[in-house]
């Protein structure tokens, strides 16, 4: 069970993802979370990092997508001003949206590498569907309500893992 909850790699943010790297292996595809994961709950619009960054994931020849649990109206100014497709009220960790990724973009799961700062929804939702999982730390301090209830819940797992020795704060792998 508590392998469900163990990301391929855990790095501090998006910004210190070896892209090369996934890209040699045959990622194809890096799917996105959004909210404190790419940007702060109170930033409306992406910056001018993230915006550089995409461009160059993009000039990479990768696919990349937003797939976010938070609705249309949050998503969509990050969808429009980095020029990516998205999802919406994607209700992570569950499969539908990423299922419909693999059959509209005809990709395998290998091909696929999931980026986001909780284990109970990014994490857990990507080792599901066999996907490159990737855990950041989390940028920002504020949490939605949903996201209260699993920064809850996610202690007790960083504990255990913590306690097996498998994932600590602050100790990157890839
Ligand atoms: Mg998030």
């Amino acid at each position: 069970m508590l392998d469900s909850f163990m990301p391929d790699i855990y790095q501090k943010s998006i910004y210190d993802i070896d892209y090369k790297k996934l890209k040699k292996n045959g990622i194809k595809c890096l799917i996105f979370d959004l909210d404190n994961t790419i940007a702060p709950i109170n930033m409306k619009k992406p910056s001018k990092k993230i915006r550089d960054l995409i461009e160059e994931l993009k000039d990479m020849k990768f696919k990349v997508l937003i797939v976010s649990n938070s609705p249309k109206k949050r998503v969509e100014p990050f969808k429009d001003i980095l020029g990516v497709d998205s999802a919406y009220l994607s209700f992570k960790p569950l499969k539908n949206k990423y299922l419909k990724i693999l059959k509209i973009y005809k990709l395998k799961p290998s091909q696929i590498a999931a980026i986001g700062d909780q284990l109970l929804t990014d994490i857990w939702g990507a080792n599901r569907m066999e996907f490159v999982s990737i855990l950041v730390n989390p940028i920002g301090t504020t949490d939605y309500v949903l996201t209260k209830f699993n920064r809850l819940v996610e202690p007790f797992i960083y504990n255990k893992l913590n306690k097996k020795d498998l994932l600590k704060k602050g100790h990157y792998y890839e």
